[in-house]
């Protein structure tokens, strides 16, 4: 019988039944996939308690027979990141980054930048080096790059004017055009954040080059401010819905 073996991150895990779990992972070579992992729940013998939120394992599984899922046969664990578990902040920060590829990544759609991105942000949420904050710019900015739904931040995005060539120091974010306005289309805006030139300087940074360089990038109180207001309504705005846990990452921030 045809198997597929890859490594994976777990993304969800509910119950299924008295003994069973359902899973759904992003996995390198296939993307998000949905598993049942029998007995998981009641044996502790059978996946020695390893499937746990945000760990990184190397998972072999079934092929889909009929319209069952198909059923997860072996999993070893390669990174637990039980640190960030055992933080309630940091398990916000994760679950909200987990939602974001569960809920906008296609089933079996191959997504290997993507699969990078995440272990990368958890490799440093679990390390506790960066801050949170610049560590959520980072993955929100990429990951919006990769959706397709990038800020337009490098001209206005109804005359083209280039940002370079927009003079004044606060710019106009258009939240329904998804992009800068210059000061000479900026009238009738009405749903608008203002961040300066500086700010679009830093998050234009966030969103190129490799990781390593991109979380070397040293934000400003302000920048961080502005970015984060700006990521926590073009997000929920462009995808068409508010993820869950970003309420809970709210409540916890305040
Ligand atoms: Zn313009």
């Amino acid at each position: 019988m045809p198997v597929s073996s890859t490594p994976a991150i777990m993304l969800r895990r509910i119950e299924f039944g008295d003994f069973d779990y359902i899973i759904t992972f992003f996995t390198l070579n296939q993307g998000k996939v949905s598993l049942i992992a029998k007995s998981a729940k009641k044996s502790t013998k059978r996946f020695s308690g390893i499937l746990e939120l945000f760990s990184v394992l190397d998972i072999v599984y079934g092929s889909t027979r009929g319209k069952g899922l198909p059923v997860l046969k072996e999993a070893v664990l390669k990174q637990p990141f039980a640190k960030i578990r055992a933080d309630i902040k940091k398990t916000a920060y994760a679950s909200y980054w987990a939602e974001l590829i569960n809920a906008w990544m296609e089933t079996r759609e191959k997504q290997s930048k993507l699969y990078y991105l995440f272990r990368s942000v958890l490799d440093e949420l679990d390390l506790g080096h960066m801050p949170e904050t610049v560590l959520s710019i980072l993955f929100q900015m990429r990951f919006m790059a990769i959706s397709g739904h990038s800020p337009n931040l490098r001209q206005c995005s109804i005359c083209k004017k280039q940002l370079e060539e927009i003079t004044k120091a606060n710019i106009i974010f258009d939240l329904t055009r998804g992009g800068l306005v210059c000061e000479n289309c900026c009238q009738n805006i009405s749903k608008r954040i203002t961040l300066t030139k500086g700010t679009i300087k830093q998050l234009l940074w966030m969103d190129q080059g490799d990781l390593t360089k991109a979380k070397r990038i040293r934000f400003t109180p302000q920048a961080l401010n502005e970015g984060l207001t700006l990521l926590k309504a073009f997000v929920p705005f462009h995808l068409g819905k508010e993820p869950k846990s970003l309420k809970f990452l709210r409540q916890i921030r305040t």
